[in-house]
């Protein structure tokens, strides 16, 4: 297809409760939408890195001044007939895969729309619906986690996610296991802990966990490693994998048994598809992560969670866990047993609003083939 025009909007959603990890705490998401048009059609992405470079090293500003600066001005006028074909353009640019997956997975929601086919159809997916999980951020008591929980075990959710931080962990787990022995849950440490504190891992060990979700630094694959070979819990990483390349390593080391895939830390949906097969075919199982995206990102993730290897339950969200009104029409919805079904119709059926996108942007780009 040819690329004809390409607008780049930066969005602040804010959230009805804070998000807060150990990183800290975010009133609002902010996030990047790429809206690419060929001829008489268009597809929306959407990239989430945050505001400041907590969860990673880019954020929504560098995202949007690189795709404003850099990589729109060279992919406008141009043809892809892949997606491959486009991050092959951007190849010599280096890092920074969020910047990089706006294009990319608006250029996979236009080629759906183009050819008529669901985007789940055209990645692989096999499902035609995903298991959404919850996912709890710290709280501020141990009753009102306790009392979201319980929600979400009525509701139908088959495992919940705790983010943990320091004063945060350890008693709040003992707390949780106790109220709800049997239930299916994991701890994101959002990289807030160090080797020093395998005490505490061995005590976290004995709480029957999933899988303790990015406990060390981003950049530590050997105390990863290190860490999975003291503790019977698996070790999953989400922060440490940007790249094929990091998971080739991160297998040759040992360092996770569990892999989060998220189609912007990785650099788009293709790269997201390709961890998935490659996480398969080392045996290891994988899920897919979110960045409390809008529908649009919502909706792109649905369709990626579809594919046969995404065995754990989703961080897929309804909008409104998060936000009193989404980009979209229709927005996130749950539909029967927590889950969510996969795209029925050309693309992904969320339709962003484009009054509601104009009055959250606070930039705005646009760039038109000569
Ligand atoms: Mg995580």
């Amino acid at each position: 297809m040819r690329i004809d025009r390409i607008e780049v909007f930066q969005v602040k959603l804010p959230l009805i409760y804070p998000w807060k990890t150990a990183y800290g705490e975010d009133a609002d998401i902010h996030s990047v939408l790429v809206r690419m048009v060929s001829g008489e059609h268009e597809g929306w992405g959407e990239t989430t890195p945050f505001f400041a470079p907590t969860y990673s090293p880019e954020t929504a500003s560098t995202v949007f001044i690189l795709n404003q600066e850099v990589f729109c001005p060279l992919l406008v006028g141009k043809s892809f007939d892949t997606a491959g074909e486009l991050l092959d353009a951007l190849a010599v640019f280096k890092g920074n895969p969020f910047a990089k997956s706006g294009p990319e997975t608006a250029w996979w929601d236009l080629q759906a729309r183009m050819v008529g086919q669901p985007l789940g159809r055209l990645l692989g997916a096999t499902r035609t619906r995903v298991d959404a999980g919850s996912d709890f951020g710290v709280q501020d008591s141990f009753d009102m986690l306790l009392e979201k929980i319980q929600g979400a075990v009525d509701a139908g959710f088959k495992r919940t996610k705790l983010k943990v931080r320091r004063g945060w962990d350890l008693d709040m787990l003992k707390v949780v296991r106790a109220a709800f022995p049997t239930h299916t849950f994991h701890i994101d440490c959002n990289s807030g802990y160090t080797l020093d504190d395998l005490a505490l891992f061995k005590a976290v060990d004995k709480l029957g966990l999933a899988m303790i979700e990015q406990p060390l630094f981003h950049r530590d694959l050997h105390d990863h490693a290190e860490l999975q070979r003291r503790i019977e819990t698996p070790i999953c990483l989400d922060e440490s994998i940007t790249s094929i390349r990091d998971m080739e390593l991160a297998v040759e080391l040992g360092s996770c048994r569990y892999l989060n895939i998220k189609m912007g830390r990785v650099g788009g949906l293709s790269i997201a598809v390709a961890l998935h097969d490659f996480a398969r075919d080392e045996g290891i199982p994988c899920w897919v992560g979110g960045m409390l995206e809008s529908g649009i990102g919502g909706g792109l993730a649905i369709e990626l969670a579809g594919l046969s290897s995404f065995t754990y339950p989703a961080d897929l969200f309804p909008s409104s866990f998060f936000y009193r009104e989404d980009l979209t029409e229709p927005d996130l919805r749950l539909s029967t047993g927590c889950t969510f079904e996969l795209s029925k119709v050309p693309g992904t059926p969320y339709q962003p609003i484009p009054e509601r996108v104009a009055a959250r942007s606070y930039r705005h780009a646009v760039f038109e083939a000569a």
